[in-house]
């Protein structure tokens, strides 16, 4: 059993989801996790926007818009009568369900949540009733019955993997499964979901829970590319990578896997197959245990960073200033991503700024402090084992006219950073385009 993904253009319009309905059909009993149409769930953030400010005349707006695209997707999406109007029931019962909480006196995030649920809920009944409709037995099973997470806000994977079985136990039957990504239920049993753009999440957590022999990703590009095609020319997708070299991509900018998608597959070991839709034949980019020879593989940027040094003479031969340097970024729930440390100073970097005036002030207490903002992380991603020379000289020689503010290399094998500054981004993504590949 395989697990296939598709993401938003996916299933973006009539014709998109025949397409997707034609690729998955002949493949056998595999689920299929949907997401909503792209830009419902903008959409829907929108009209919750909208009923937070009890703004009724907005969201009414609103939701008459969306309700529209949907109903004009369902005019030409199915060839008999009676899909079209068991479809118009589900998708009308969905949008009245919406419609219902602008004339509630409350509004609150549990009711936020239920409507973010509605584009994927709307996808998988679309899908489901064209696939009853070319002949074949389509289950669809309500990601709000088997996807849970715990209390710690983190999935529940031993929860999801009990409930999905009994769920594919129970409609043991079907010749085809389909489900929603991204939404669940949390530890009180409300309606949540795994945050924007966590269908991959879903995908790779279905995977894990029933042992997948493969995960698939389709989007609409053909899979990770060794460079960002939005700033340099002629980039080439990356055919194989190790799941930490495509960790290290999906964090530092690859936008096309989300980056808690990799773990669970790393975890139980299953390959992960990113591919594009509209292009089925092409081979895409397998993420799995590959061992390859020293290597860098792809570059990738990371925008909108700040880096912070604390500067202090007591370093010198003290222990417990990192920690408390770390303790202060703890306390203000702000992650650090790179680091880079002498005798008399730490430079840390961070991608959410929302604390640092609080942050900045109690590090004052441990050092001189300096920030520097507008900068960008580009990391270079291979197989870049420390005992294999040259590699990060190379990295570095393509850069030799760019400032660089850090460097960090051997946190893992899979890895080299560098920061610089946001002007410089995209002569250094180029420079190493030529330099690398
Ligand atoms: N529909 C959700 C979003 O747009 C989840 C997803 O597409 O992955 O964020
Ligand atoms: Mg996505």
């Amino acid at each position: 059993m395989k697990v296939l993904k598709f993401g938003g253009t996916s299933v973006g319009s009539a014709e998109r989801i025949r397409h997707v309905a034609d690729l998955v059909a002949p493949r056998g009993k595999n689920i299929i996790v949907l997401s909503a149409m792209s830009g419902t769930t903008n959409s829907l953030v929108e009209i919750a926007d909208y009923l937070y400010k009890r703004n009724l005349n907005g969201a009414k707006e609103t939701i008459n818009i969306l309700e529209s695209k949907y109903l004009k997707t369902l005019a030409t999406l199915y060839d008999r009568h009676e899909s079209r109007e068991m479809a118009l029931r589900e998708i009308k019962s969905c949008f009245n369900y919406i419609r219902s909480f602008a004339s509630r006196d409350v509004f609150t995030p549990v009711e936020e949540k239920i409507i973010l649920a509605q584009g994927e809920i709307m996808s998988v009944a679309m899908m489901t009733i064209l696939l009853n409709e070319r002949g074949y037995h389509a289950e669809a099973l309500p990601a709000l019955d088997f996807m849970k997470t715990g209390e710690n806000g983190e999935p529940d994977s031993n929860a999801i993997a009990l409930n999905l079985r009994a769920l594919l136990d129970k409609y043991a039957e079907a010749d085809i499964y389909i489900t929603q990504g991204f939404i669940c239920r949390n530890h009180r049993g409300e309606v949540d979901n795994l945050q924007r753009g966590g269908s991959d999440y879903s995908a790779s957590l279905i995977g894990a829970a029933v042992e997948a022999e493969e995960i698939e990703i389709w989007t609409d590009i053909d899979g990770m590319h060794n460079n960002d095609p939005r700033y340099v020319e002629g980039t080439r997708p990356v055919h194989e990578l190790h799941y930490e070299e495509a960790a290290e991509l999906a964090y530092f900018g690859a936008k096309i896997l989300h980056p808690t998608c990799v773990l669970p597959a790393k975890v139980n070991n299953i390959p992960l197959r990113l591919l594009n839709t509209m292009e089925p034949e092409a081979p895409g980019t397998l993420i799995y245990n590959s061992i390859t020879g020293p290597s860098i593989k792809a570059v990738a940027a990371k925008d909108n960073v700040t880096a912070v040094k604390i500067k202090s003479s007591r370093m010198l031969l003290a222990y417990g200033f990192l920690n408390k340097v770390f303790e202060t970024f703890e306390k203000y729930r702000t992650p650090i991503d790179m680091i880079a440390t002498s005798e008399v100073g730490v430079s840390l970097t961070v991608d959410s700024a929302r604390f640092l005036p609080e942050i900045i002030d109690e590090l004052k207490q441990f050092g001189t402090v300096t920030v520097d903002r507008d900068m960008v992380i580009i990391a270079v991603v291979g197989n870049l084992e420390w005992t294999s020379p040259g590699l990060e000289t190379r990295a570095l020689k393509a850069l030799h006219d760019i400032p660089v503010r850090m460097i960090s290399y051997g946190g893992s094998d899979f890895n080299i950073s560098f920061l610089i500054r946001a002007c410089d981004k995209v002569a250094a993504l180029n420079r190493l385009s030529s330099t690398l590949f």
